[in-house]
């Protein structure tokens, strides 16, 4: 399709408003500046640095993007320069007269009025401050800004250079496990840290699916992470022995089970909230979750003021629910989108938001798009799980990596959610199916997928193509499948049979469970007739594939039979005391 712009659509004397220049603010004045050369754009930041890459901090406190400077992508300089913007770094805004058009603006030589014609928010999130006593102790740090990961790393630098051969490493703890906080715990680790990560939920990355976070807790254990899951931290204070919080050297994190943390730095990374006071005072409409609402455009309830990023509600993909999302990439998109709409150009409105995510945790990859299982049963929303364990590339060639996905269908196939955990392979596998969900993919659609492949990249049948094919056999019957959650009534009501190897069912199986490896099955038939009593049978393997072949059979036998879906591993996963 062919569109044909005008060329610049602001009156002439335009003045464009912009509050907050990181990621949505500084998307909307760049692409407002390529749009119309004239109109008088104005962002009013009221930090230190405009336009920086908040996402690389944690990459900097581990020393992997070794230059400060390469966080800092424009200056207001560089911008006045490149785009002719007016860029004003610690200029707060402290209000909005709606009726006058005009901002309040607090900068060290004082507070003036600004009128403005379109005026854009924004103004990010703030960080949740959970109720710890003595977060104001100067060793408990954020990791938000360039001067927070400016005092962090000095101090990481303080407590290494103070070290002597033979200490014991210097301690953090990090308070929170999602996204950021892991971020950090890898990022400390790495500086030579012994880290100490706590989390009240009962898993780490709460996004993620129950069943693919005791791989993440593996990888942290593995790399000398203790980790402390389903308690809170309820108070820092200076450790015993030291004279007061801002002289001591060490704190000591105390939390609800009752044990204490030593620690020479803590970080805290609990969420974020939209940061929508200035909106709420202005009068512009709030959703109940406070987040500044909007429209397909980005614009607020009042017609002169847009708002984007962390700050504003977006339609939730798949459940349909308003929710602030705070994500790099719809804040950006955000952006350049109320630049179209200030501009008065048509735009494309906003699509519902996946929520694509992703992180690394030391060798692992963790990902994830559109709806989990938690947000699939709270929304009430039917679906069926399927869980895989293929190769990232062919097991024929060297250095392939196990990817662990699950799967969300609606009954009549459609992709809801998707997540992955792998060392390898992961993200292209979630990026792939964050497109399907988008385009309304099913099963069928997946099980169809043309993907690229040769031996090191994947397999002639990707795994995006399996999840199309095991979701296909489970919807249409072809393969009854049993949930790790299923496992009580598994064990009361059906015979549990075992068909791995015997050295594999020796190593642990389930309690009563009937071994008779999957080549063994057509010869003893009879013996698993005999221990079923007429009752269903519940199959699993190692990871589904070689139980789903022996659930074919028992079914074409005339069983009753079941696949446990993902085997002994995702079992393992949701019950660890296995
Ligand atoms: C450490 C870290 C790592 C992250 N990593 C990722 C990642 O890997 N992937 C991802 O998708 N997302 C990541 N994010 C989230 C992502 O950075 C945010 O979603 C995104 O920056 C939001 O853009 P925004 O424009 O809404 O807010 P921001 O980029 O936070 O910008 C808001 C700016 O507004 C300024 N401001 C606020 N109020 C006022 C006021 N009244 N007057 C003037 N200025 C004001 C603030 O000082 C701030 O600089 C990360 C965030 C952090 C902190």
């Amino acid at each position: 399709m062919t569109t044909t712009y005008e060329p610049s659509t602001t009156q002439p004397g335009t003045r464009i408003v912009i509050v907050g220049g990181v990621a949505g603010g500084m998307s909307a004045a760049a692409r407002a500046r390529r749009l119309d050369e004239h109109a008088e754009i104005v962002v009013l930041e009221q930090g230190a640095f405009v336009s920086f890459a908040n996402c690389g901090l944690p990459y900097h406190l581990s020393g992997e993007i070794a230059r400060r400077d390469a966080l800092l992508l424009h200056t207001p300089e560089s911008l006045a320069a490149s785009l002719n913007l007016d860029v004003r770094t610690g200029h707060r805004v402290t209000d909005i007269d709606t009726k006058a058009q005009k901002v309040t603006i607090e900068a060290e030589d004082g507070a003036y009025l600004m009128p403005y014609d379109a005026l854009l928010l924004s103004p990010g999130a703030v960080a949740v401050r959970p109720p710890i006593e003595g977060l104001d102790n100067p060793r408990v740090h954020a990791l938000r800004t360039v001067p927070d990961v400016d005092a962090l790393r000095e101090r990481v630098g303080e407590l290494l250079a103070s070290r002597s051969r033979g200490d014991q490493p210097p301690t953090a703890v990090v308070i929170g496990a999602g996204f950021i906080g892991l971020e950090a715990v890898e990022a400390l680790s790495s500086r030579g840290l012994k880290v100490h990560l706590v989390e009240l939920a009962d898993h780490v990355l709460p996004p993620l699916d129950t069943e693919l976070a005791p791989l993440l807790a593996d990888e942290l254990a593995a790399h000398g992470v203790d980790l402390r899951l389903g308690v809170s931290a309820q108070a820092v204070a200076p450790a015993e022995g030291s004279d007061d919080g801002t002289s001591s050297d060490a704190v000591t994190v105390t939390l609800s089970d009752g044990s204490a943390l030593a620690a020479d730095l803590v970080i805290v990374n609990v969420g974020v909230r939209p940061a929508s006071a200035l909106a709420r005072d202005a009068g512009l409409e709030l959703g109940p979750t406070g987040a500044i609402r909007v429209d397909g455009d980005q614009h607020t309830s009042d017609p002169s003021i847009w708002a984007v990023g962390d700050a504003v509600e977006v339609t939730q993909a798949i459940t349909g629910v308003r929710v602030p999302v705070p994500l790099a990439g719809p804040a950006n998109r955000q952006g350049r989108r109320a630049a179209d709409s200030m501009c008065g150009r048509r735009t494309t409105p906003q699509a519902p938001v996946l929520g694509t995510a992703i992180v690394r945790v030391f060798g692992l990859t963790a990902a994830t798009t559109g709806a989990n299982q938690a947000t699939l049963r709270k929304a009430g929303i039917e679906h069926e799980v399927v869980h895989i364990h293929p190769g990232d590339h062919a097991g024929y060639y060297p250095g392939s990596e196990t990817v662990h996905l699950v799967a969300s269908f609606a009954p009549d196939g459609t992709l809801l959610g998707a997540q992955g955990v792998g060392r390898a392979g992961v993200d292209k596998r979630i990026d792939v199916l964050a497109v399907a969900i988008r385009a309304g993919m099913g099963a069928d659609d997946l099980a169809e997928l043309e993907l690229a492949y040769a031996p090191p990249y994947g397999s002639a049948k990707d795994p995006v193509n399996m999840l199309g094919f095991v979701a296909q056999n489970v919807l249409d019957g072809t393969m009854p499948q049993w949930q790790a959650q299923d496992l009580d009534e598994a064990m009361a009501a059906t015979l549990v049979l075992d068909v791995r190897s015997r050295s594999e069912f020796a190593k642990g199986h389930l309690p009563g469970a009937l071994n008779v490896p999957h080549l063994e099955l057509r010869a003893r038939m009879d013996e698993v007739a005999t221990s079923a009593q007429g009752r269903r049978v519940s199959v699993y393997c190692a990871s589904g594939v070689r139980s789903y072949l022996a659930t074919r059979v028992l079914l074409s036998e005339g069983f009753e039979a079941r696949n446990l879906s993902g085997g002994w591993l995702t079992l393992k996963a949701v019950h660890p005391d296995l």
